[in-house]
Formats: structure tokens, C-alpha cells, sequence
């Protein structure tokens, strides 16, 4: 049986006060029970750090001059997505800030032509128009990725200059109706964000119907405005991730790569505390460099084969396996619109 907790006085006393390690137990009981050991590997490309938005937490802001800014070509991207279809990857995940110079038809090219190496889609290009992401879904995207970072609307407000919570909410909202597996997520240690507030972001990610979340610590980068606060702890954000688990127990749960900058076994950690995902880099080390979120990104001059290799061995060592299908919620994709 799912165990629903859905009570905020609850979550808020596991954040605070269960011990983390009991923690990280239930919640593996729950992963192992309900999704098994298969550990699903997503080829990550980050194919443009040009932004058109100014988050205060995020190096690739707009306002942040000391970035070199690059653009993959569609060509560039496509041949990336192929490589990684080669060395097994089943679902290509495309992430970028929001460069609106990938146009809905540019994009819609670029996914119909990664569709034809029998990979699952992922999308994560932050906030478009529905009429955007219909078609974005027509051309064959299965899945799309966007955080709600805090559901602490003050915050995010301060956090994010010019941009609507409400608005964000919406576009998930279409992006759940359009029939997308929607992917959606928050950042543990911002400024002034509290675990009562935390609380409210798993619940509110629960009451949505997630079908996947990506949960990470903040870390500070010195070329934003949040540069002297004191961001997130590994603890705190597999605490959360694992209290998600218990709440959400089928769900997909990467073991996100700002876990991983914080402790060199993070991602290893997270799995053994309810993930089941990772989201191995397969960008070129040209630009995986610039694709600078926050600071302490691991692996850049690796090859998307050794990443791929490296959490292969890591994966096998702690008795898991690597998944060899889509890998989607509940073993599936989602139809196609209209079917
Ligand atoms: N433009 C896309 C992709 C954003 S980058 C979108 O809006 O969805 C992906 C995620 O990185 C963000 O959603 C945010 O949660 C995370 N991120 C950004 N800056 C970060 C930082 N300094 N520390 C940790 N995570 C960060």
C-alpha cells in the first residue's frame, strides 16, 4: 500500500527531527519496493547557457558579464544526442536557459530528428507558450523538466526578478495537461527558506501529480548576488529527497549532480536514500565548462563513455543495475496526444 502522508506536521517533524539514517532507510525500503534496483541513466545535454532571465542564485543569469555565453547549433546538439543514444543511453535530456533563439519550430526539427535514435525525450528549457509546448510535444518529447524552485512565493519573487510564480505554476500545469511525464523539483538551502516551507514544496509537488523529482542543494556562485550566503548541506537535501520518497513512492527520483558537488559520493549516497535516477553529462567539455549553474561541477573533462562507465562501476558496487528500458514512470511512456 502507497503510504500517503500528506500531513505538513509530519513532513516538517521528519525534516527536523527523525534521524537522518532511519530516514534513508524507509525511504530505500520504499524505492527497492515500489521501483526497484534499476538505476535509469539520462544523457544530459546542456546545449546553451544563453538566459533571458536573471534568477539570483544562478551563474548562467543573464546579468552575469563574466560568463562566455555559447550556443550549440541544432547540428551540434543533434550529433551529441546520437552519440549518446550509441553508448546506450535510452532517454537524451535537453537543458538550457531560456535562449528563445531555439525557436518552437528549430526545436520541434531538432526533437523529431533525436526521435529517430529510439530515445525517450526530455525537455528543459524553461518557460514557453502552450502552444510551444504542444507542438514541442507533437514532434515526440515525452517528458519535461522544470522546477518550481520554492513554493514560498515571496521568495521566489526576490529570487526571481520579473518572473510569476503564478505563471510558472501554469506552465506546468499545461505541461501536465499536454500529457508530458512532468518533471518538477525545488532547491533546499535558499535564503530565508524555512522547513516549514519546505514542507509545503513536497506537498505541493505531491498534490500536482509529479512524475518525477529533482531535488538539490542551492550552492552559492561567486559571480551572483547570492554569492555570501551559505546555501544548502548534502544532508538537508537527501533528508528531503527521502522524505519525497516516503511520499511519493513510485515516483522517479534522480540523484541530482549539485549532490554530487557537495561530496564527491553524493549521487551514490542519494541513491542508497530513495533515487533511482542519474543524469550523466554527455556535453562536450567545451561546453559542459560554461554550463556553470553553481560552482563545483564534477567530471568536466570526462567523455560522456567514461561517465557513463564510471557510474556504471559506482552503480554495480552498491548491488544495483543499470535500467535498459525508457525507464518512465510506472515502466512506461506517456501516449502520443490524441491516442
Ligand atoms: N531554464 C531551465 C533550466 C534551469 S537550470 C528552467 O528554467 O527550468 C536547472 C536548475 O538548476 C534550476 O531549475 C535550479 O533549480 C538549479 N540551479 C540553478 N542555480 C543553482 C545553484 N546556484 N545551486 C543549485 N542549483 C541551481
Amino acid at each position: 500500500m502507497i503510504e500517503h502522508i500528506t500531513d505538513s506536521a509530519e513532513i516538517i517533524r521528519l525534516l527536523k527531527d527523525e534521524k537522518a539514517e532511519i530516514l534513508y532507510e524507509r525511504a530505500d525500503k520504499l524505492r527497492k519496493e515500489y521501483v526497484g534496483d534499476e538505476v535509469h541513466l539520462r544523457g544530459l545535454i546542456e546545449f546553451s547557457n544563453i538566459c533571458r532571465n536573471n534568477c539570483l542564485y544562478c551563474g548562467i543569469r543573464k546579468d552575469n558579464p563574466l560568463l562566455k555565453r555559447y550556443r550549440m547549433t541544432p547540428e551540434e546538439l543533434i550529433e551529441t544526442a546520437r552519440r549518446a543514444a550509441d553508448i546506450g543511453f535510452k532517454t537524451i535530456v535537453m537543458q538550457s536557459g531560456e535562449d528563445m533563439w531555439f525557436s518552437q519550430k528549430i526545436m520541434c526539427d531538432i526533437i523529431t530528428k533525436i526521435k529517430k535514435f529510439d530515445v525517450a525525450i526530455t525537455l528543459s528549457i524553461g518557460e514557453r507558450s502552450y502552444e510551444d509546448y504542444k507542438a514541442f510535444r507533437e514532434a515526440g518529447a515525452d517528458r519535461y523538466l522544470m522546477r518550481i524552485e520554492t513554493t514560498d512565493q515571496n521568495l521566489y519573487h526576490k529570487l526571481n526578478p520579473n518572473m510569476s510564480w503564478q505563471h510558472r505554476h501554469e506552465c506546468l500545469m499545461m505541461i501536465k495537461e499536454l500529457g508530458y511525464e512532468l518533471g518538477s523539483g525545488i532547491m533546499v538551502g535558499l535564503p530565508e527558506q524555512t522547513i516549514e516551507s519546505i514542507a509545503d514544496d513536497l506537498l505541493y509537488l505531491q498534490n500536482i501529480g509529479i512524475d518525477m523529482a529533482g531535488i538539490g542543494p542551492f550552492i552559492p556562485h561567486a559571480q551572483t548576488p547570492l554569492k555570501n550566503t551559505s546555501g544548502g548541506t548534502l544532508e538537508l537535501a537527501l533528508k528531503t529527497m527521502a522524505v519525497m520518497r516516503i511520499m511519493l513512492p513510485d515516483i522517479n527520483i534522480p540523484a541530482t549532480t549539485a549532490m554530487e558537488s557537495l561530496h564527491p559520493e553524493g549521487r551514490i549516497y542519494a541513491l542508497q536514500c530513495g533515487a533511482n535516477v542519474v543524469m550523466p553529462n554527455v556535453t562536450d567539455s567545451e561546453f559542459r565548462r560554461l554550463y556553470e549553474l553553481y560552482p563545483g561541477k564534477t567530471g568536466i573533462d570526462d567523455t560522456p563513455q567514461q561517465c557513463h562507465f564510471h557510474i556504471g562501476m559506482k552503480i554495480a558496487n552498491i548491488g544495483r543495475t543499470i535500467g535498459l528500458s525508457y525507464g518512465g514512470h510506472n515502466g512506461r511512456l506517456p501516449q502520443k496526444p490524441g491516442i
